[in-house]
């Protein structure tokens, strides 16, 4: 078994490599982008920081119920007049040209992020705004192929579709509920989320840069009562949420007993499951991934480490000796593996359930670091001697904090990967194809990835069980989730 010490000693220093912030230009203020131009909002505003520094980046416009009524009309202006008539080929023109765009102003979006939203450079650059991209690239391909999304021979459209997103991959989000939404014809009323609304609004001036017909997107920044004032609006057809599973419960109860779709994408506590025949440095790397890409703010998170028993103290030996090569801080520094947690609210609800963990006798390592005094920081953790009835085994902590429990067979493992009230995704490390098909089938995940973590693809349905939430974004079935069969 391999010993190393508690910190890995650095081999050598890597010097600062900060990406320029001249790229974006960040106004001091900004409104509510309604039918095709930045507006005034009827009600008051709030700020937006930089989780890294607490640098107040600008003031936004807080939308009102009123506010969100000249949205939703708009939409459906745009719905009526223009958008829902326009051949699928023309829509798709307008996707092609908003994700080339996307592609041409990228560094600049990926700064933009980076500094909204605290998380590293490279993965903002590398995942996000690729993958957004990726996401408008492939629903343009499907605006004028909508007779063969198995819907019959004239799917329709719903018509005004009402979108609210959360902060932690704020852009990407945005792509998986505005692209699909378009190509099937539907206009959109979005709502960022409070701490992270700039990108979206950049995405407003991309449309605007696109020559999209004013109404077809509307963004409405705001905190949770401008999302529920979307939600409730009666001229809604569709509603389409990210974020948690209570506030998604709330969202059920409110379009419960009227004619609005919903799709719902919820909360997750993943199991990531280590069997003894798994190569271990590759297990290792996709746990780091799992649990530390996006400092945990993922809701597929592999944030329940299951560990086959005869290998547990050599892959708990090389995880903590891979975690201490992270390096934490500048976002916007190119060699940050890990940036700053999205707000203090989120940095105290880390904290609490953390302390919950040592309070209830699991035992707590993080990486030796020095933290930035300014900010929201949390080192990258691990608690062993996890059992399944602990809240870190069962609540979603949302944050670079991993538990880790073990089992001694296959079975073992798929009963308490399924012990959670969740149902998003999984991950199994095998060497053997036959127990990864076996795993598969068992784990009630909506997503299962095998020998890898926490990868994304526009053409890959991704979705829930349980309180995860229900309907599919990506691929066809999220295409599918904003048409009507021509009869319906
Ligand atoms: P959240 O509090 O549920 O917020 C999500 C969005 O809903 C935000 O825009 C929020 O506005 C808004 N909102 C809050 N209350 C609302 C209400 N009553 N009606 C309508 N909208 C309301 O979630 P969060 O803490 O920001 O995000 C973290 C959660 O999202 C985690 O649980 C995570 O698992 C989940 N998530 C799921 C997926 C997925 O695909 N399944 C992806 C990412 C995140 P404000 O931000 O302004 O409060
Ligand atoms: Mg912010």
């Amino acid at each position: 078994m391999v010993k190393v010490p508690d910190t890995a000693t650095p081999f050598f220093e890597y010097a600062p490599a900060p990406e320029s912030r001249s790229i974006v230009d960040i106004k001091p203020s900004y409104g509510l982008f309604v039918d095709g131009e930045f507006v005034d909002g009827h009600g008051r505003s709030f700020k937006t920081i930089s989780p890294s520094t607490e640098e107040v980046l600008a003031e936004v416009a807080e939308a009102d119920e009123a506010d969100v009524d000249l949205a939703v009309k708009a939409a459906r202006r745009a719905y009526t007049r223009v958008w829902s008539r326009m051949p699928g080929s023309e829509r798709a023109k307008y996707l092609f040209r908003i994700a080339r765009i996307i592609q041409e102003r990228g560094r600049e979006l990926a700064v933009l992020e980076s500094i909204d939203n605290g998380k590293p450079i490279k993965e903002s650059r590398d995942v996000d705004v690729p993958t957004v991209a990726a996401h408008f690239f492939y629903y343009a391909g499907w605006a004028d192929k909508l007779d063969h999304a198995g819907l019959g021979a004239d799917p329709r459209p719903h018509g005004v579709a009402g979108q609210v997103i959360p902060w932690n991959f704020p852009l990407l989000m945005l792509a998986w509920k505005v692209a699909p939404a378009l190509a099937a014809g539907n206009t959109v009323v979005l709502k960022p989320a409070e701490t992270t609304p700039l990108t979206a609004l950049l995405f407003a001036e991309i449309c605007q840069q696109a020559d999209l017909p004013p109404g077809v997107v509307n963004i409405v920044t705001g905190a949770g009562a401008t999302g529920q004032a979307i939600v409730a609006h009666p001229d809604v057809d569709k509603v389409a949420f990210t974020g948690s599973t209570e506030v998604g419960k709330a969202i059920a109860r409110t379009v419960a007993g009227t004619r609005k779709k919903v799709t719902l994408e919820l909360g997750g506590k993943a199991a990531n499951i280590v069997f003894d025949d798994a190569p271990v440095d590759q297990a290792v790397e996709g746990i780091v991934n799992g649990i530390f890409f996006n400092q945990g703010h993922v809701c597929c998170a592999g944030s329940r480490l299951l560990v086959q028993e005869n290998v547990a103290d050599e892959v708990l030996e090389r995880l903590k000796r891979r975690m201490s090569t992270l390096r934490m801080g500048d976002p916007l520094d190119k060699n940050t593996d890990i940036g700053a947690i999205n707000s203090g609210e989120q940095l105290k609800r880390i904290r609490e359930l953390s302390e919950v963990g040592d309070a209830e006798g699991a035992e707590r390592w993080e990486v030796a670091c020095d933290l930035p005094t300014k900010g929201f920081w949390f080192p990258p953790t691990i608690f062993t001697g996890v059992s399944q009835a602990h809240r870190i085994a069962r609540e979603e902590i949302f944050g670079p904090v991993l538990s880790v429990l073990t089992f001694r067979t296959p079975h073992e493992a798929v009963e308490k990967a399924n012990n959670t009230p969740y149902g998003l995704s999984a991950g199994v490390w095998s060497d053997k194809g036959s127990r990864i098909l076996w795993m598969a089938n068992h784990l009630r995940a909506g997503v299962v990835w095998a020998n890898t973590f926490n990868k994304f693809d526009p053409t890959s349905p991704f979705g829930g069980y349980k309180e995860s939430g229900y309907g599919r974004e990506g691929g066809l079935p999220g295409l599918a989730a904003y048409l009507k069969g021509a009869d319906a």
